[in-house]
Protein backbone atom coordinates (compact mmCIF):
# COMPACT_ATOMS: atom_id res chain seq x y z
CA UNK A 1 0.00 0.00 0.00
CA UNK A 2 1.49 3.51 -1.12
CA UNK A 3 2.25 5.53 2.04
CA UNK A 4 0.85 8.75 2.20
CA UNK A 5 1.43 12.52 3.84
CA UNK A 6 -1.41 14.78 5.12
CA UNK A 7 -1.07 18.88 5.19
CA UNK A 8 -2.98 20.34 7.55
CA UNK A 9 -3.93 23.46 8.60
CA UNK A 10 -1.64 26.06 10.97
CA UNK A 11 -4.38 28.09 12.72
CA UNK A 12 -7.07 25.23 12.78
CA UNK A 13 -4.84 22.12 13.18
CA UNK A 14 -7.99 19.57 12.41
CA UNK A 15 -8.55 20.97 9.15
CA UNK A 16 -6.82 18.11 6.32
CA UNK A 17 -6.09 19.86 2.95
CA UNK A 18 -4.54 17.82 1.48
CA UNK A 19 -3.56 13.73 1.62
CA UNK A 20 -1.10 13.11 -1.06
CA UNK A 21 1.31 9.77 -2.00
CA UNK A 22 4.91 9.77 -0.48
CA UNK A 23 5.83 8.82 -4.13
CA UNK A 24 8.63 6.21 -3.91
CA UNK A 25 11.83 6.49 -5.79
CA UNK A 26 10.71 3.95 -8.65
CA UNK A 27 7.72 6.40 -9.13
CA UNK A 28 10.09 9.45 -9.09
CA UNK A 29 12.27 7.86 -11.73
CA UNK A 30 9.39 7.49 -13.60
CA UNK A 31 8.19 10.83 -13.53
CA UNK A 32 12.01 11.60 -14.38
CA UNK A 33 11.66 9.58 -17.54
CA UNK A 34 8.66 11.15 -18.95
CA UNK A 35 10.61 14.59 -17.58
CA UNK A 36 13.38 13.02 -20.20
CA UNK A 37 10.99 12.73 -22.84
CA UNK A 38 9.24 15.93 -22.71
CA UNK A 39 12.57 17.79 -22.53
CA UNK A 40 13.53 16.51 -25.97
CA UNK A 41 10.63 18.65 -27.85
CA UNK A 42 10.31 21.17 -25.71
CA UNK A 43 14.05 22.28 -25.75
CA UNK A 44 13.93 21.97 -28.97
CA UNK A 45 10.67 23.98 -30.06
CA UNK A 46 10.95 27.63 -30.13
CA UNK A 47 11.32 29.94 -27.30
CA UNK A 48 8.43 31.95 -28.84
CA UNK A 49 6.10 28.82 -28.10
CA UNK A 50 8.13 28.72 -24.17
CA UNK A 51 7.28 32.24 -23.81
CA UNK A 52 3.53 31.59 -24.96
CA UNK A 53 2.97 28.42 -22.64
CA UNK A 54 4.43 31.27 -19.88
CA UNK A 55 2.14 33.60 -20.38
CA UNK A 56 -0.51 31.46 -20.55
CA UNK A 57 0.35 29.92 -17.27
CA UNK A 58 0.41 33.72 -15.95
CA UNK A 59 -3.33 34.56 -17.08
CA UNK A 60 -4.29 31.12 -15.80
CA UNK A 61 -3.00 32.18 -12.11
CA UNK A 62 -4.51 35.52 -12.79
CA UNK A 63 -7.86 33.97 -13.21
CA UNK A 64 -6.91 31.40 -10.05
CA UNK A 65 -5.75 34.32 -7.68
CA UNK A 66 -8.20 34.54 -5.14
CA UNK A 67 -8.94 31.22 -4.80
CA UNK A 68 -5.12 30.45 -4.85
CA UNK A 69 -4.35 32.95 -2.09
CA UNK A 70 -7.37 31.03 0.10
CA UNK A 71 -5.42 27.93 -0.32
CA UNK A 72 -2.06 29.51 0.84
CA UNK A 73 -3.76 31.44 4.04
CA UNK A 74 -5.61 27.75 4.39
CA UNK A 75 -2.03 25.57 4.05
CA UNK A 76 0.83 27.24 5.67
CA UNK A 77 -1.04 30.22 7.72
CA UNK A 78 0.01 33.10 5.49
CA UNK A 79 -1.68 36.46 6.13
CA UNK A 80 -4.28 36.62 3.79
CA UNK A 81 -2.90 40.49 2.51
CA UNK A 82 0.85 38.97 2.20
CA UNK A 83 -0.85 35.70 0.59
CA UNK A 84 -2.11 37.84 -1.98
CA UNK A 85 0.87 39.81 -2.36
CA UNK A 86 2.75 36.48 -3.24
CA UNK A 87 0.12 35.29 -5.71
CA UNK A 88 1.10 38.85 -7.49
CA UNK A 89 4.53 37.51 -7.27
CA UNK A 90 3.92 34.73 -9.04
CA UNK A 91 2.02 36.31 -11.79
CA UNK A 92 4.89 38.79 -12.28
CA UNK A 93 7.69 35.99 -12.37
CA UNK A 94 5.83 33.98 -15.33
CA UNK A 95 5.29 36.73 -17.01
CA UNK A 96 9.04 38.35 -16.75
CA UNK A 97 10.41 34.68 -17.75
CA UNK A 98 7.52 34.41 -20.59
CA UNK A 99 9.67 37.74 -22.15
CA UNK A 100 13.34 36.16 -21.17
CA UNK A 101 12.68 33.43 -23.32
CA UNK A 102 12.87 35.72 -25.92
CA UNK A 103 16.77 37.13 -25.11
CA UNK A 104 19.58 36.54 -27.36
CA UNK A 105 20.42 32.55 -27.60
CA UNK A 106 24.43 33.70 -27.34
CA UNK A 107 27.05 35.83 -28.85
CA UNK A 108 29.04 36.13 -31.92
CA UNK A 109 32.88 36.17 -31.44
CA UNK A 110 35.63 37.67 -33.42
CA UNK A 111 37.24 34.63 -34.84
CA UNK A 112 40.76 33.88 -35.09
CA UNK A 113 41.08 33.74 -39.35
CA UNK A 114 38.80 36.87 -39.48
CA UNK A 115 36.53 34.46 -41.84
CA UNK A 116 34.96 31.42 -39.50
CA UNK A 117 31.71 32.37 -37.89
CA UNK A 118 32.39 31.75 -34.04
CA UNK A 119 29.44 31.46 -31.76
CA UNK A 120 28.13 30.33 -28.43
CA UNK A 121 24.71 28.43 -28.11
CA UNK A 122 22.98 28.52 -24.75
CA UNK A 123 21.15 24.51 -23.89
CA UNK A 124 18.99 23.38 -21.56
CA UNK A 125 20.65 21.07 -18.87
CA UNK A 126 17.61 18.58 -19.04
CA UNK A 127 15.43 17.77 -16.27
CA UNK A 128 15.48 20.22 -13.30
CA UNK A 129 14.90 19.00 -10.30
CA UNK A 130 13.19 21.32 -8.10
CA UNK A 131 13.12 20.86 -4.28
CA UNK A 132 11.07 23.70 -2.15
CA UNK A 133 10.31 24.62 1.09
CA UNK A 134 6.46 25.70 2.58
CA UNK A 135 7.17 29.46 3.27
CA UNK A 136 6.52 30.81 -0.47
CA UNK A 137 4.52 27.69 -1.39
CA UNK A 138 3.72 29.87 -5.04
CA UNK A 139 6.36 32.04 -5.42
CA UNK A 140 9.50 30.13 -4.71
CA UNK A 141 7.92 27.01 -6.74
CA UNK A 142 7.47 29.72 -9.70
CA UNK A 143 10.89 31.88 -8.96
CA UNK A 144 12.44 28.20 -10.20
CA UNK A 145 10.17 26.29 -12.75
CA UNK A 146 9.81 29.72 -14.60
CA UNK A 147 13.63 30.18 -15.75
CA UNK A 148 13.70 26.76 -15.82
CA UNK A 149 11.22 26.13 -18.25
CA UNK A 150 11.57 29.46 -20.55
CA UNK A 151 15.39 28.35 -21.39
CA UNK A 152 13.79 24.90 -22.31
CA UNK A 153 14.47 22.02 -19.51
CA UNK A 154 11.45 20.11 -17.79
CA UNK A 155 10.77 20.42 -14.39
CA UNK A 156 10.23 17.92 -11.40
CA UNK A 157 8.95 20.06 -8.42
CA UNK A 158 9.10 18.29 -5.42
CA UNK A 159 7.05 21.13 -2.91
CA UNK A 160 7.88 20.49 1.20
CA UNK A 161 5.60 18.15 2.89
CA UNK A 162 3.91 20.99 4.30
CA UNK A 163 2.42 22.09 1.19
CA UNK A 164 1.51 19.64 -1.49
CA UNK A 165 -1.69 20.98 -2.46
CA UNK A 166 -1.02 24.92 -3.44
CA UNK A 167 1.78 22.78 -6.03
CA UNK A 168 -0.66 20.39 -6.90
CA UNK A 169 -3.15 23.02 -7.62
CA UNK A 170 -0.51 24.91 -9.54
CA UNK A 171 0.24 22.13 -11.30
CA UNK A 172 -4.08 21.71 -12.54
CA UNK A 173 -3.95 26.00 -13.03
CA UNK A 174 -0.89 25.02 -15.51
CA UNK A 175 -2.03 22.09 -17.06
CA UNK A 176 -3.23 23.78 -20.51
CA UNK A 177 0.00 25.02 -20.99
CA UNK A 178 2.40 22.63 -21.56
CA UNK A 179 2.73 19.39 -23.08
CA UNK A 180 2.85 16.10 -21.13
CA UNK A 181 5.81 15.64 -18.77
CA UNK A 182 7.20 19.33 -18.65
CA UNK A 183 5.86 20.26 -15.57
CA UNK A 184 5.26 17.20 -12.97
CA UNK A 185 4.90 17.39 -9.28
CA UNK A 186 6.40 14.77 -6.71
CA UNK A 187 4.80 14.60 -3.66
CA UNK A 188 6.58 13.36 -0.38
CA UNK A 189 8.82 13.92 1.91
CA UNK A 190 12.96 14.09 2.26
CA UNK A 191 13.24 10.84 0.95
CA UNK A 192 11.20 12.01 -2.38
CA UNK A 193 13.54 14.72 -2.63
CA UNK A 194 16.71 12.79 -2.46
CA UNK A 195 15.04 10.45 -5.35
CA UNK A 196 14.34 13.89 -6.97
CA UNK A 197 18.44 14.92 -6.61
CA UNK A 198 19.15 10.62 -7.76
CA UNK A 199 18.01 11.61 -11.41
CA UNK A 200 17.65 15.05 -12.04
CA UNK A 201 20.23 16.97 -14.69
CA UNK A 202 20.34 20.24 -12.49
CA UNK A 203 19.19 21.09 -8.64
CA UNK A 204 17.68 24.10 -7.46
CA UNK A 205 16.86 24.12 -3.44
CA UNK A 206 15.32 26.08 -1.05
CA UNK A 207 15.32 25.45 2.55
CA UNK A 208 17.55 24.91 5.70
CA UNK A 209 20.86 24.66 5.88
CA UNK A 210 21.32 20.96 7.19
CA UNK A 211 19.29 19.82 4.23
CA UNK A 212 20.94 21.97 1.60
CA UNK A 213 24.39 20.66 2.95
CA UNK A 214 23.74 17.16 2.08
CA UNK A 215 21.53 18.03 -1.26
CA UNK A 216 25.14 20.18 -2.72
CA UNK A 217 26.71 17.12 -1.80
CA UNK A 218 25.13 14.46 -3.19
CA UNK A 219 25.08 16.89 -6.40
CA UNK A 220 28.63 17.06 -6.22
CA UNK A 221 28.68 13.54 -6.19
CA UNK A 222 26.93 13.18 -9.13
CA UNK A 223 28.62 16.59 -10.84
CA UNK A 224 25.31 18.03 -11.91
CA UNK A 225 24.81 21.83 -11.20
CA UNK A 226 22.96 22.95 -8.06
CA UNK A 227 22.03 26.33 -6.10
CA UNK A 228 21.08 25.97 -2.39
CA UNK A 229 19.49 28.92 -0.87
CA UNK A 230 19.52 27.94 3.13
CA UNK A 231 18.77 30.10 6.20
CA UNK A 232 19.56 33.10 7.69
CA UNK A 233 20.10 34.90 10.81
CA UNK A 234 20.21 38.26 9.62
CA UNK A 235 21.02 41.52 11.19
CA UNK A 236 19.48 45.07 11.18
CA UNK A 237 22.24 48.03 12.10
CA UNK A 238 20.75 50.78 14.19
CA UNK A 239 23.20 54.30 14.14
CA UNK A 240 22.50 56.46 16.35
CA UNK A 241 21.38 58.99 13.83
CA UNK A 242 18.79 56.55 12.07
CA UNK A 243 15.03 58.43 12.44
CA UNK A 244 14.16 55.20 15.36
CA UNK A 245 10.54 55.52 15.30
CA UNK A 246 10.58 54.44 11.41
CA UNK A 247 13.42 52.15 11.84
CA UNK A 248 11.28 50.23 14.99
CA UNK A 249 8.37 50.32 12.58
CA UNK A 250 10.39 49.03 9.60
CA UNK A 251 12.15 45.97 11.66
CA UNK A 252 8.91 44.77 13.49
CA UNK A 253 8.03 44.44 9.76
CA UNK A 254 10.57 42.67 8.56
CA UNK A 255 10.94 40.34 12.17
CA UNK A 256 7.61 39.41 12.56
CA UNK A 257 5.50 39.93 8.91
CA UNK A 258 4.13 36.09 8.28
CA UNK A 259 5.27 35.44 12.13
CA UNK A 260 8.92 35.61 10.78
CA UNK A 261 8.69 32.52 8.75
CA UNK A 262 10.59 34.44 5.89
CA UNK A 263 14.73 33.34 5.45
CA UNK A 264 14.86 37.08 5.34
CA UNK A 265 13.35 37.63 8.47
CA UNK A 266 15.42 40.32 10.47
CA UNK A 267 16.07 38.09 13.89
CA UNK A 268 19.02 40.05 15.42
CA UNK A 269 18.63 43.95 15.88
CA UNK A 270 22.30 45.46 16.24
CA UNK A 271 21.87 49.02 17.72
CA UNK A 272 25.04 51.31 18.17
CA UNK A 273 25.30 53.62 21.17
CA UNK A 274 26.16 50.92 24.13
CA UNK A 275 23.26 48.91 26.51
CA UNK A 276 21.13 52.05 27.07
CA UNK A 277 20.52 52.95 23.13
CA UNK A 278 19.88 49.00 23.29
CA UNK A 279 17.25 49.22 26.02
CA UNK A 280 15.92 52.77 24.54
CA UNK A 281 15.57 50.92 21.30
CA UNK A 282 14.10 47.60 22.37
CA UNK A 283 11.20 49.11 24.23
CA UNK A 284 10.56 51.17 21.08
CA UNK A 285 11.01 48.47 19.45
CA UNK A 286 8.43 45.81 21.58
CA UNK A 287 5.81 49.11 21.20
CA UNK A 288 5.80 48.44 17.17
CA UNK A 289 5.81 44.70 17.57
CA UNK A 290 3.15 44.68 20.04
CA UNK A 291 0.68 46.94 17.99
CA UNK A 292 0.82 44.72 14.93
CA UNK A 293 -2.17 42.70 14.40
CA UNK A 294 -1.96 39.53 15.55
CA UNK A 295 -4.26 36.82 14.66
CA UNK A 296 -6.56 34.85 12.11
CA UNK A 297 -4.46 34.91 9.18
CA UNK A 298 -7.99 34.65 6.85
CA UNK A 299 -8.37 38.33 8.05
CA UNK A 300 -6.95 41.17 5.71
CA UNK A 301 -5.60 43.30 8.23
CA UNK A 302 -3.72 40.38 10.00
CA UNK A 303 0.13 40.67 9.97
CA UNK A 304 1.21 37.99 12.37
CA UNK A 305 -1.17 34.54 12.11
CA UNK A 306 0.19 31.07 13.51
CA UNK A 307 3.75 29.19 13.28
CA UNK A 308 3.93 26.10 10.82
CA UNK A 309 3.02 23.50 13.22
CA UNK A 310 3.22 22.67 17.05
CA UNK A 311 7.28 21.99 16.72
CA UNK A 312 8.21 25.73 15.60
CA UNK A 313 5.97 26.98 18.11
CA UNK A 314 7.52 25.21 21.00
CA UNK A 315 11.03 26.62 19.58
CA UNK A 316 9.90 29.71 20.08
CA UNK A 317 8.46 29.50 22.99
CA UNK A 318 11.48 27.46 24.32
CA UNK A 319 14.38 29.67 22.87
CA UNK A 320 12.73 33.10 24.76
CA UNK A 321 12.07 30.80 27.97
CA UNK A 322 15.64 29.78 27.83
CA UNK A 323 17.27 33.26 27.23
CA UNK A 324 14.90 34.39 30.32
CA UNK A 325 16.51 31.93 32.74
CA UNK A 326 19.72 32.97 31.47
CA UNK A 327 19.10 36.74 32.55
CA UNK A 328 17.82 37.74 29.65
CA UNK A 329 15.02 40.18 29.20
CA UNK A 330 11.23 39.17 27.23
CA UNK A 331 10.36 42.59 26.35
CA UNK A 332 7.15 41.51 24.59
CA UNK A 333 5.25 38.52 23.64
CA UNK A 334 6.77 34.92 23.25
CA UNK A 335 3.64 32.90 25.11
CA UNK A 336 1.83 30.12 23.07
CA UNK A 337 -1.94 31.56 22.59
CA UNK A 338 -4.66 29.59 23.90
CA UNK A 339 -6.95 29.14 21.03
CA UNK A 340 -7.31 26.34 18.33
CA UNK A 341 -3.82 26.97 15.92
CA UNK A 342 0.02 26.97 16.26
CA UNK A 343 -0.18 30.58 17.59
CA UNK A 344 2.46 32.00 19.59
CA UNK A 345 2.74 36.26 20.31
CA UNK A 346 5.65 37.79 18.76
CA UNK A 347 8.25 38.14 20.80
CA UNK A 348 11.29 40.51 21.32
CA UNK A 349 13.92 39.69 23.83
CA UNK A 350 17.13 41.49 25.00
CA UNK A 351 20.40 41.80 27.21
CA UNK A 352 20.95 37.73 26.41
CA UNK A 353 23.86 35.96 27.13
CA UNK A 354 26.46 36.42 23.89
CA UNK A 355 26.04 32.81 23.62
CA UNK A 356 22.34 32.99 23.84
CA UNK A 357 20.75 30.20 20.93
CA UNK A 358 18.95 33.29 19.55
CA UNK A 359 22.26 34.91 18.61
CA UNK A 360 23.69 32.21 17.39
CA UNK A 361 20.73 29.55 15.39
CA UNK A 362 17.70 30.27 12.87
CA UNK A 363 14.55 29.81 15.13
CA UNK A 364 12.15 30.33 12.26
CA UNK A 365 9.76 32.18 13.99
CA UNK A 366 8.53 35.64 15.35
CA UNK A 367 11.08 36.09 17.63
CA UNK A 368 13.88 38.70 17.55
CA UNK A 369 17.11 39.67 19.84
CA UNK A 370 18.58 43.39 20.53
CA UNK A 371 21.76 43.67 21.22
CA UNK A 372 23.90 46.77 22.27
CA UNK A 373 27.20 47.50 20.29
CA UNK A 374 29.36 49.95 21.37
CA UNK A 375 30.54 51.25 18.15
CA UNK A 376 29.88 51.11 13.96
CA UNK A 377 33.01 48.51 14.13
CA UNK A 378 31.49 46.53 17.13
CA UNK A 379 28.32 46.46 15.30
CA UNK A 380 29.69 45.02 11.90
CA UNK A 381 31.74 42.37 14.05
CA UNK A 382 28.22 41.30 15.57
CA UNK A 383 26.83 41.39 12.07
CA UNK A 384 29.50 38.89 10.72
CA UNK A 385 29.82 36.58 13.74
CA UNK A 386 27.35 34.25 12.70
CA UNK A 387 27.81 31.27 10.03
CA UNK A 388 25.00 32.94 7.92
CA UNK A 389 25.08 35.44 5.77
CA UNK A 390 21.82 36.25 4.02
CA UNK A 391 21.02 40.13 3.91
CA UNK A 392 21.49 42.91 6.38
CA UNK A 393 20.17 46.05 6.61
CA UNK A 394 21.81 49.62 7.91
CA UNK A 395 19.43 52.08 9.53
CA UNK A 396 20.90 55.99 9.45
CA UNK A 397 20.80 59.23 8.47
CA UNK A 398 24.29 59.32 7.21
CA UNK A 399 25.10 58.32 3.14
CA UNK A 400 29.03 58.23 4.40
CA UNK A 401 28.14 55.88 7.13
CA UNK A 402 26.29 53.82 4.65
CA UNK A 403 28.92 53.53 2.41
CA UNK A 404 31.35 52.88 4.87
CA UNK A 405 29.49 50.12 6.64
CA UNK A 406 27.64 47.79 3.50
CA UNK A 407 30.83 46.81 2.17
CA UNK A 408 32.11 45.38 5.35
CA UNK A 409 28.99 43.03 5.87
CA UNK A 410 29.20 39.52 4.84
CA UNK A 411 26.04 38.79 3.33
CA UNK A 412 24.55 38.32 -0.25
CA UNK A 413 21.97 41.14 -0.05
CA UNK A 414 22.13 44.46 1.81
CA UNK A 415 19.42 47.17 2.20
CA UNK A 416 19.72 50.71 3.55
CA UNK A 417 16.58 51.97 5.66
CA UNK A 418 14.73 49.30 4.27
CA UNK A 419 13.49 45.64 5.74
CA UNK A 420 15.97 42.73 5.59
CA UNK A 421 12.71 41.16 4.00
CA UNK A 422 11.68 41.22 0.28
CA UNK A 423 13.66 41.71 -2.37
CA UNK A 424 12.44 41.94 -6.31
CA UNK A 425 12.19 39.11 -8.28
CA UNK A 426 14.34 40.73 -10.93
CA UNK A 427 17.65 41.28 -8.91
CA UNK A 428 19.81 38.49 -8.51
CA UNK A 429 18.71 36.62 -4.93
CA UNK A 430 21.31 34.54 -2.89
CA UNK A 431 23.66 34.88 0.43
CA UNK A 432 26.75 34.56 1.63
CA UNK A 433 28.53 31.77 4.15
CA UNK A 434 26.48 29.00 4.69
CA UNK A 435 23.29 30.90 3.83
CA UNK A 436 23.51 30.20 -0.10
CA UNK A 437 26.05 27.59 -2.22
CA UNK A 438 26.18 28.12 -5.83
CA UNK A 439 24.84 30.75 -8.70
CA UNK A 440 22.15 33.07 -7.91
CA UNK A 441 18.54 32.50 -8.20
CA UNK A 442 15.85 35.35 -9.80
CA UNK A 443 16.92 38.11 -12.37
CA UNK A 444 18.88 37.11 -15.38
CA UNK A 445 21.23 35.50 -13.17
CA UNK A 446 18.97 32.37 -13.23
CA UNK A 447 19.49 32.35 -17.02
CA UNK A 448 23.16 31.16 -16.60
CA UNK A 449 21.99 28.59 -14.04
CA UNK A 450 19.11 26.88 -16.18
CA UNK A 451 21.51 27.17 -19.46
CA UNK A 452 24.68 25.10 -20.52
CA UNK A 453 27.10 27.25 -23.44
CA UNK A 454 28.02 25.32 -26.22
CA UNK A 455 30.81 27.24 -28.79
CA UNK A 456 30.18 26.44 -32.24
CA UNK A 457 32.88 27.32 -34.88
CA UNK A 458 31.79 27.00 -38.75
CA UNK A 459 34.88 27.17 -40.39
CA UNK A 460 33.65 29.17 -44.29
P1 LIG B 1 13.57 21.91 4.92
O1 LIG B 1 15.02 21.97 4.64
O2 LIG B 1 13.10 21.10 6.06
O3 LIG B 1 12.79 21.34 3.64
C1 LIG B 1 12.93 21.93 2.38
C2 LIG B 1 12.64 20.89 1.31
O4 LIG B 1 13.66 19.89 1.32
C3 LIG B 1 11.32 20.15 1.51
O5 LIG B 1 10.71 19.97 0.26
C4 LIG B 1 11.78 18.81 2.09
O6 LIG B 1 10.87 17.75 1.86
C5 LIG B 1 13.07 18.59 1.32
N1 LIG B 1 14.01 17.66 1.93
C6 LIG B 1 14.16 17.34 3.24
N2 LIG B 1 15.16 16.45 3.39
C7 LIG B 1 15.66 16.18 2.14
C8 LIG B 1 16.71 15.38 1.64
N3 LIG B 1 17.47 14.63 2.45
N4 LIG B 1 16.94 15.37 0.31
C9 LIG B 1 16.20 16.14 -0.52
N5 LIG B 1 15.19 16.93 -0.11
C10 LIG B 1 14.92 16.97 1.21
O7 LIG B 1 13.06 23.43 5.03
P2 LIG B 1 11.62 23.98 5.38
O8 LIG B 1 11.32 23.73 6.82
O9 LIG B 1 10.63 23.51 4.37
O10 LIG B 1 11.81 25.57 5.15
C11 LIG B 1 12.33 26.43 6.11
C12 LIG B 1 13.79 26.72 5.81
O11 LIG B 1 13.91 27.24 4.49
C13 LIG B 1 14.39 27.80 6.70
O12 LIG B 1 15.67 27.39 7.12
C14 LIG B 1 14.50 29.02 5.80
O13 LIG B 1 15.50 29.94 6.15
C15 LIG B 1 14.77 28.38 4.50
N6 LIG B 1 14.43 29.28 3.39
C16 LIG B 1 15.46 29.85 2.70
C17 LIG B 1 15.19 30.74 1.66
C18 LIG B 1 16.30 31.38 0.88
O14 LIG B 1 16.05 31.81 -0.25
N7 LIG B 1 17.51 31.47 1.41
C19 LIG B 1 13.86 31.03 1.32
C20 LIG B 1 12.84 30.42 2.06
C21 LIG B 1 13.13 29.53 3.08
Amino acid sequence: MTATLESTSPQAPSDVIATVPEMSADDVRAAYARAKEAARSWATGTATSRSVALDTCATALARASDEMAELVVREVGKPLTEARGEVARGIAILRYYAQLALLPEGDVIPSADGVSLLHTRRKPHGVAGLITPWNFPVAIPLWKAAPALAFGNTVLLKPAEESPACALRLAEIFSSAFPEGVFQVVTGGGEAGAAVISVADVVSFTGSTAVGASIRKAAAERGIPAQCEMGGQNASIVLPDADLAVAARVIAGAAMGYAGQKCTATSRVIVVGGQSAADAFAEQLGAAVAALSYGDPASADTVVGPVINSDARSAVVSSVSAAVSAGGVAVTGGTAGDSEGWYVSPAVVSRLAADDRLLREEVFGPVCAVVAASDADDAVRITNSVPYGLVAAVFTDSLGSALKLVPQLEVGMAKVNAPTSGVDYFAPFGGDKDSSYGPREQGTAARDFYTKTMTVTFAP
